[in-house]
């Protein structure tokens, strides 16, 4: 079997919530509770769930942006959380990241050159100042930008433009896996598509591996190999893209699925309305995390016994009680 580029076992991050007069830690929001998947060169995971399920925290901890409470983050046979400075700083080339929102991850005061060469100086990747400026219009017309951009600041840009500016930063230093977190939410829908468009054809031309995060499991039907959903810090199902669109087995995962519009008027999806809100992650239900929004739950088994992520068909793993 070939050895995945990365692998995620048993990802923890819990951050402390302090409160009282001597700021002491009085509670845990339980951000990321256990997340393991595996990742191939190559490939893309489709990272996906609502809002604070701890997706982005998870890819944060990946590149250690933060630090995670416990787990293990194995990167071509190098546990990351165990890494020093030096290690972490020349593993930084073969990981990077693509932030959800251009509008902040760009700093204004920087030109846009600077933006994309400011890595190219830090792991000394250009000898002198003409191999500086051509990587660096080499990198904006990869990303579909040109030679002229270099000089101008990212308030001169739009929305698409800034995503394209934020993509050839994380290009600069030839990475092998790039987290990207959430990189279109904050785009208009027309311009969504061109920005998936450009990462999957640099995912051909560059040998990418994608971790691609999103809320919307619609975002990541086309561009995703497999997809993972999570719901609570924990993931709920993990399949292929194929099997995970069609024939998905936890009710969180159907639920999803049934608020994606299709584009064929003849076929008719009933539309699941879960109910109530996502718990707080500060203090998650117990047993399935899911069971107090779910409509099939069986109680008190569901409240009681944490599900297992179990293999329910070749590659297809869920984490419920009742299904799988
Ligand atoms: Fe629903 Fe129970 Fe399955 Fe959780 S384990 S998804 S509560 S049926």
């Amino acid at each position: 079997m070939v050895e995945p580029l990365l692998r995620v076992k048993n990802l923890v991050k819990h951050f402390p919530v302090k409160g009282g007069l001597l700021r002491r830690e009085v509670d845990r929001v339980h951000a990321v509770d256990g997340v393991s998947f595996e990742l191939g060169a190559g490939e893309t995971l489709g990272l996906v769930g609502e809002s604070g399920c701890g997706k982005s925290t998870t890819g944060r901890c990946i590149l250690r942006l933060i630090e995670p409470t416990s787990g293990e983050v194995w990167f071509e046979g190098k546990n990351v959380p165990a890494l020093g400075k030096g290690e972490l700083r020349a593993l930084c080339r073969d990981m990077q990241i693509i932030f959800q929102d251009p509008y902040a991850s760009l700093n204004p005061r920087m030109t846009v050159g600077a933006i994309i060469g400011e890595a190219l100086t830090i792991h000394s990747l250009a000898k002198n100042r003409r191999q500086y400026e051509e990587r660096i219009v080499e990198l904006l017309e990869t990303v579909g930008l040109n030679a002229d951009h270099m000089r101008r600041f990212p308030h001169e840009f739009s929305g698409g433009q800034r995503q394209r500016i934020g993509i050839a930063r994380a290009l600069a230093v030839s990475p092998k896996l790039i987290v990207c977190d959430e990189p279109v939410s904050a785009l208009d829908v027309s311009i969504q598509a061109q920005v998936i468009n450009l990462l999957e054809d640099l995912q051909e031309q560059f040998s990418l591996t994608y971790l691609f995060i999103a809320h919307d499991l619609s975002v990541v039907e086309h561009i995703s190999t497999r997809v993972a959903v999570m719901y609570l810090g924990r993931i709920v199902e993990i399949a292929s893209s194929r099997d995970l669109y069609t024939k998905p087995l936890h009710p969180y995962t159907e639920a999803l699925l049934s608020a994606v519009p299709i584009p064929d008027p003849s076929v008719k999806r009933q539309r699941i309305m879960l109910q109530g809100d996502v718990p707080s992650p500060i203090r998650p239900p117990s047993g399935c995390h899911f069971h107090t929004r779910c409509p099939i739950r069986k109680l008190p088994l569901c409240s009681e016994k944490v599900p297992e992520l179990k293999e329910s068909s070749p590659g297809h793993f869920v984490a419920c009680h009742l299904r799988g």
